[in-house]
């Protein structure tokens, strides 16, 4: 028995070194085994620029970003850093990119987070930046996007809304956390935002999987594209001002799970990195010309998000003007109307907003003037669709960027018969206590594979993302399970194929092992993979499936993207190791 004060060994553990196996070959020296039990998460940063990285005065020709310097500043904070463990350990031995791979203390939720930085180069003031940076962004995020649990960019603040919103609609079918923060304030300084704004992003692209691409900025954490720059000179820098924050990092980070905007698709992650660059912003003022629009309106432009006054209007004594927009609408130019309003929606509640519409501008809805141009780069950049699609889409709600009224309802928890019937009838007395038996109620039905119950769940607004007290997804369940349509209907309703159970398994992992083969080919089509851990421990459940002669478990692993070659900790491969059966070696050599 362990002493009073002293972890007992961890039941793995005192397996294996109860086995004849070597230990030393499976794990290391014994000074590292209580570490590679812990759960870790892997962060990749893209360190575009921005003041958190500036140095410099105003007499010396004003703040600039510096290169290489980041890694090793960050390797003298202890809050960014622990270089205990990191000497103690090989933590980034599974990384891409181990040459700047940093770790962050433990978390309190018993997690390791490790950060590996790329730097680009040139380092930018985000005032530099233009589509094609945020192409750069995109492709890093595809090409890395297996490698990593989540994605932090560093980023300047000054344009880092725009580059928010547009990440938000090029990155297609997201489903890990992507959290673009930066600072008011160099990190190098004494008194600065860089470090918390910094550890905050990565706590929660490490721990949490928000398919979304968010902000996170002086505790909040907020849709990319619902975000604009209200403050030059507050740390509190950022409004989401129609749309409360997706989290509160204060005591504990505290995610709003029911607001979180998630991909309803069965396809993969893929980025779109063609933006449409005949775009423009046009702010409407008192006694603005005709010639002014008509210039700005002039071929190659072919689309313009109108800023027009409170909630979309414009003047209608104004024919020049008004014929203006018309002609333009007439040679296909979109026209998109937001306000010039901080908060609030453009609505058809007055004649001088009518007028727009008459002739042919399109309702921004509520969304911001960074996210209706960003949107209209993305919409008008896709070839394939006729123009009357694309101004479709740019009605459609793609990425959460703006309200469900203007685009059609969506039920929430908190108003439905549903929950008020169900906590009558349980006799509780407030409705975030049934809300807590969603989880439970969800992981059974889709258990039992209850499609109506989990469609009664959805309809009332429960979130069939969430986790029951073990971490377990509906989706867990469901691969577990070998429920094909349940499973579909997860992945459509916006379950995450990356969610990890307390026991580190993701419903792939479930699927693999429980031999569910159909499970494992749409949660791959849905852009599941292994991780690289898994990868690297796979060779020696192969040799041991191999071993048995077990077909069946040595194909849920091919089918989930693993090459039959894989050797195990003795460097056998499955093949040396399989029963002389003829059908298995057919099965091993073809593959
Ligand atoms: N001009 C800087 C930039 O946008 C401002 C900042 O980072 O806050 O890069």
């Amino acid at each position: 028995m362990a002493a009073a004060g002293e972890t007992p060994p961890a039941p793995r553990l005192q397996r294996l070194r109860s086995s004849s196996l070597s230990h030393e070959s499976l794990w290391g020296s014994p000074e590292v085994w209580p570490a590679r039990e812990e759960a870790r998460a892997r962060v990749l940063v893209l360190n575009t620029g921005g003041t958190i990285g500036m140095a410099g005065s105003e007499c010396d020709g004003g703040l600039a970003p510096q290169a290489n310097k980041l890694v090793e500043a960050l390797k003298k904070m202890p809050m960014l850093h622990d270089a205990e463990y990191a000497k103690a350990t090989k933590f980034y031995d599974s990384c891409a990119l181990p040459e700047s791979t940093l770790v962050l203390p433990l978390s309190k939720r018993k997690k390791r987070v490790i950060y590996s930085i790329v730097e680009y180069s040139p380092l930018l003031d985000s005032c530099n930046m233009t589509t094609d940076d945020w192409a750069k962004i995109a492709k890093d995020l595809e090409t890395y996007y297996e490698q990593y649990d989540g994605f932090v960019i560093l980023h300047g603040t000054d344009t880092m809304a725009y580059t928010a919103a547009a990440l938000s609609f090029m990155c297609e079918n997201l489903g890990k956390t992507i959290v673009l923060t930066g600072a008011q304030v160099p990190i190098y300084e004494l008194r600065n935002d860089g470090r918390s704004n910094l550890l905050g992003a990565l706590l929660i692209a490490g721990l949490f999987v928000i398919p979304e691409v968010c902000l996170y900025f002086h505790h909040k954490l907020y849709r990319g594209n619902r975000v604009t720059k209200v403050d030059t000179g507050s740390f509190d820098a950022f409004s989401s001002p129609n749309l409360p924050p997706l989290a509160n990092a204060e005591v504990d980070i505290k995610i709003d799970w029911g607001i979180v905007w998630r991909a309803t698709t069965t396809k993969k992650f893929k980025v779109h990195t063609d933006m449409n660059r005949n775009v423009g912003l046009l702010r409407i003022f008192p006694g603005i010309t005709a010639t002014t629009v008509r210039a700005f309106l002039q071929h190659p432009m072919e689309g313009i998000v109108l800023e027009t006054y409170g909630c979309g209007n414009a003047p209608n004594n104004r024919p020049d003007l008004l014929e203006e927009l018309r002609q333009a609408t007439e040679r296909n130019v979109v026209i998109l109307n937001c306000t010039q309003c901080l908060r609030g929606s453009v609505a058809p509640t007055y004649a001088t907003g009518q007028d727009l519409a008459h002739v042919g501008v399109i309702s921004g809805g509520d969304m911001t003037p960074e996210a209706s141009l960003a949107k209209l780069s993305y919409v008008l950049a896709q070839s394939q669709l006729t123009w009357k699609e694309k101004k479709q889409m740019l009605c459609d709600n793609l990425r959460g960027e703006m309200s469900s009224m203007f685009t059609g309802n969506q039920s929430s928890l908190s108003n439905s018969i549903f929950i008020k019937v169900m906590t009558k009838f349980i006799s509780l007395n407030c409705k975030e206590e049934l809300g807590a038996l969603i989880p439970s109620l969800a992981c059974a039905a889709a258990k039992t594979g209850d499609m109506d119950a989990l469609k009664a769940i959805e309809e009332v607004g429960g979130n069939l993302n969430c986790e029951d007290y073990d971490g377990r997804t509906p989706l867990h369940v469901a691969s577990s399970e070998g429920h094909v349509h349940l499973t579909e209907y997860l992945l459509k309703s916006g379950a995450s194929v990356y969610g990890k159970d307390r026991y580190g398994a993701t419903p792939l992992m479930n699927a693999i092992e429980f031999r569910h083969m159909e499970v494992i080919q749409l949660l791959r089509k849905t852009g599941a993979h292994l991780s690289k851990e898994e990868l690297e421990n796979a060779g020696t459940k192969l040799c041991l499936l191999a071993s048995k002669g077990d077909v069946d478990g040595l194909m849920a692993w091919h089918l989930a993207g693993v090459d039959m070659e894989h050797a195990d900790y003795s460097g056998r491969t499955p093949l040396q190791v399989s029963l002389p059966n003829k059908h298995l070696k057919k099965f091993l050599i073809k593959r």
